[in-house]
């Protein structure tokens, strides 16, 4: 029933893997659906996993389950909607816990969609994926692919064994989303629980209810209605949001950076551990709009100038903006995670000081 590119038995050992390997490009099995219309929309789904493919003993427990558990032909024979809005094809991109998702597997990932979205029959894409760092996958997405086309990421609070599991609709909203013509030239997006959002800025805020994608601060793009997308707003993008082309670089080729969290009384020698490990960059998850402690900023100073440590402050508050700060960057309105996915992708650029500034500082516009 289901056109499906699968990658053969790799789902189920990168469940087991440890580290993951990155995989390989994808093996097309192409085969007949019977349910083929040329008139629809044809939509890739590249599923990594999560909670949306997750399988639990009852279908009241929605904590403690196994994430990564149904492969993408279940997930979409389990909507037979997805016809009605498009010719779905799948691909087995990974079956982990979205913890196991890794910089080596977006990078696969990235060069994977962008291949996808440079083919002129496919309208449209589609990520399933873990919710816990879902917004850092939708993030890297959105700053390393070249689209127009709907790109969508899109998981779920609930696994599929459970009452109400939200996994078959919000699959359905993502694939309309990502087939519709009013959602091309948005960047990425993030659907969930009725909700259409920009993954630049959007977070999971919630640890446990299926209403936790948010960004407080800029807001949704729009709402579904009836499996229907209304936008708010015609096509826009984040000011400042930055490209780095990736189709081209190696699986480990992106630096480490760590990301420290700020406190009364912190450890100022984590830093220097964190440096020793090999990290190239840091992301100081700063209190307030980036404040640091005296001895902590006297530690941070100390690698800049023996390492060339790239430093970025960021902060541990819900929203905000962080400015340049005397030893480092600000993150602007990025959280660590977004941050520290922005400072990987601007060393492996080899962004000098002047470009970093520009970076970092660019995410808003007051002209
Ligand atoms: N642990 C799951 C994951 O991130 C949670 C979810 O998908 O909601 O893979």
């Amino acid at each position: 029933m289901v056109s499906i590119k699968l990658l053969l038995g790799l789902g189920a050992s990168l469940a087991l893997a440890s580290p993951i390997p990155a995989p390989p490009s994808p093996v097309l099995l192409g085969r007949e659906t019977g349910h083929f219309n040329a008139s629809r929309p044809n939509i890739t789904i590249f599923a990594t996993g999560g909670t949306i493919a997750g399988s639990a003993g009852s279908s009241d427990q929605t904590t403690g389950y196994e994430a990564g558990a149904l492969g993408v032909e279940v997930l979409i024979d389990a909507v037979p909607q997805l016809w009605n809005v498009s010719n779905p094809s799948g691909v087995q991109f990974a079956n982990v816990g979205s913890s196991e998702m890794t910089p080596a597997l977006l990078l696969n990932l990235t060069q994977q969609v962008q291949a996808e979205l440079d083919k002129p029959e496919v309208q449209g894409v589609v990520v399933t994926h873990g919710t816990d760092t879902l917004e850092e996958t939708a993030f890297f997405l959105d700053v390393t692919l070249r689209f127009d086309k709907p790109v969508v990421v899109v998981g779920s609070m609930r696994p599929a064994t459970a009452i109400s599991a939200d996994g078959p609709i919000n699959l359905l909203e993502a694939v309309t989303v990502a087939a519709s013509p009013a959602a091309a030239r948005r960047g990425v997006m993030v659907v969930l629980n009725d909700r259409i959002a920009s993954a630049y800025y959007t977070t999971k805020t919630q640890a446990n209810a299926p209403d936790t994608f948010k960004s407080a601060e800029q807001g949704f793009l729009g709402y579904m209605l009836d499996i229907k997308p209304i936008f708010y707003f015609e096509p826009a993008l984040p000011v400042g949001r930055p490209y780095f082309n990736v189709t081209a670089t190696e699986a480990d080729a992106l630096p480490q950076v760590d990301v420290l969290y700020g406190y009364q009384g912190l450890d100022p020698k984590l830093a220097a551990a964190a440096v020793a490990d090999g990290a190239k960059g840091l992301i100081c998850t700063g209190m307030g709009a980036g404040s640091w402690t005296k001895p902590g900023q006297k530690a941070l100073k100390q690698l800049v100038e023996e390492h060339g440590t790239a430093i970025v402050f960021s902060r541990r508050t819900t929203d905000g903006y962080v400015d340049t700060q005397s030893v480092g960057y600000g993150g602007g309105f990025l959280n660590p995670q977004k941050a520290r996915y922005t400072l990987m992708l601007a060393l492996n650029a080899g962004y000098d000081e002047e470009k970093m500034h520009a970076l970092f500082e660019s995410q808003s516009s007051s002209a």
